[in-house]
């Protein structure tokens, strides 16, 4: 079936068929969201729609734009269906019945971005184009560069010269053509866009590509299988009440993954699938915040800001889906919520307590959770989702901040027990507590 029937601008409204357009609306250059034939795929059973024993993003084909696109046994078949935690430990330091950490680390190179790249191959394929560019401030370009590789694509990436070097050095690696710009993300995307222009290349550009959203959609679908429909066996709610609709925390740099998400469930409301949006919250860092500062200044008018932040995936100027993604929250009943990236360092520490390493911008949804439970905004009953969306070694000298110095020491028992119990006297030791009662063991250099 062929379910991709045109876009629709988030800004005017404006509607075009499959190929009249290719990126943004031309009167305005409001994004474009695709619209499928809801009414064909209505015909489907949810077995139908959602093909249960493929353990990847792709399991969703029937909802997603494009037709298959091979490549099996590679790493463009892996993207997606990552795994969700419940962190127990974080639950009741917040004081919340039912948290879950869906964890986008482990995705083929190590990104949310693997969705949209695999999507945006697909679509690729389906168009018959060879060379696909894009500008990232890392994520994005690792991420098509990877799947460009698995599917025998030619990848041209625009990056910013001050892009961790793990990122680089995967840019590299996955065999892209890299261009370090001297200058911003901001510089690196008009760049980008020129060069489409000029030699033809198929452009990836996040909140350009109409077709990124689409794989990013697919993490809503999977929040609806993983917890929506379980939770409410869990806590016995008919599908008919629902209480309190899950709340999604994500970090925001351009917008396109908090709209991505917005479209999922947008299109699992559509299907009759969920009664009740999610309501989806969006984190920025204190110093790049163009969106919650509309969201706090109660308007639609996203002005550029001069972003400094750690977090180098949400560093952005100026939002390229600023729209739709502030619309995400203000039509779901979620917010904006800022925090300093003191903070979102301090949370790479705390997600790390139970066994997930996050990048800066990964940590940075936990720190807007950690701020909204502090402001009242979520309360003990909300069940939440918080998504890291990169892996820790993607920038090891954030991780390095959170963490601290390890000690060295002489290699000696002497010099151990010295360390331990402070003194390397053996009597003293065998008489004394238990080691998990000595500073070393009690100290965590994330508490307090
Ligand atoms: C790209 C990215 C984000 C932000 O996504 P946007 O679509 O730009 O809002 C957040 N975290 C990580 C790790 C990313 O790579
Ligand atoms: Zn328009």
């Amino acid at each position: 079936m062929s379910k991709f029937i045109g876009y629709r601008c988030s800004v005017c409204d404006a509607a075009y068929d499959p190929d009249e357009v290719t990126y943004t609306c031309p009167r305005d250059g409001g994004n474009l969201d695709v619209i499928l034939d809801y009414a064909a795929i209505m015909n489907y059973s949810v077995d139908e729609l959602v093909l249960g024993d493929e353990p990847s993003l792709w399991r969703y084909l029937p909802l997603l734009p494009v037709p298959d696109p091979g490549g099996h046994s590679t790493p463009l078949r892996a993207a997606g269906w990552t795994p969700v935690f419940s962190p127990v430990p974080l639950a009741k330091k917040l004081g919340l019945r039912h948290l879950w950490i869906k964890d986008e680390s482990s995705n083929p190179t190590a990104s949310f971005k693997d969705r949209a790249s695999a999507v945006l191959i697909a679509r690729a394929r389906q168009i018959g184009a060879e060379i696909i560019v894009t500008a990232s401030t890392g994520n994005a370009g690792a991420a098509l560069a990877g799947m460009a590789a698995a599917a025998g694509h030619k990848a041209v990436i625009f990056a910013p010269k001050t892009a961790p070097p793990a990122k680089i050095a995967q840019l590299q690696i996955f065999g892209a053509k890299v261009l370090l710009v001297d200058g911003n993300y901001d510089a690196a995307f008009d760049l980008s866009v020129q060069a489409a222009q000029e030699f033809g290349w198929y452009c990836r550009n996040t909140g350009y590509n109409p077709f990124t959203a689409e794989g990013k959609k697919t993490a809503a679908f999977e929040i609806w299988e993983q917890m929506i429909r379980d939770w409410r066996l869990d806590v016995g709610c008919s599908s008919s009440n629902i209480q309190c609709p899950i709340s999604i925390f994500v970090s925001v740099g351009d917008g396109n993954i908090i709209s991505g998400l917005h479209k999922g469930f947008r299109d699992l409301l559509e299907l009759g699938l969920i009664e009740n949006m999610p309501r989806l919250f969006g984190v920025q860092s204190d110093e790049s915040a163009a969106i919650a500062n509309a969201f706090d200044a109660c308007t639609e008018e996203i002005k550029p800001v001069s972003a400094t932040t750690r977090a180098d995936s949400i560093s952005v100027d100026l939002p390229r889906d600023g729209l739709r993604a502030l619309r995400a929250a203000t039509q779901t009943g979620g917010a904006y919520i800022t925090v300093p990236d003191s903070e979102i360092i301090a949370a790479i520490g705390e997600l790390g307590k139970v066994g997930v390493f996050a990048e800066p911008a990964g940590a940075a949804s936990y720190a807007g959770l950690v701020k909204a439970v502090d402001d009242g905004l979520i309360g003990p009953e909300d069940p939440v989702v918080v998504i890291n969306t990169g892996s820790g070694l993607k920038d090891v000298s954030a991780a390095m901040l959170a963490a601290g110095e390890a000690p060295v020491i002489e290699p000696s028992l002497d010099a151990l027990r010295k360390l331990l119990w402070g003194s390397s006297r053996k009597k003293g030791v065998r008489r004394g507590r238990s080691p998990l009662r000595t500073p070393f063991f009690r100290a965590n250099p994330f508490d307090g």
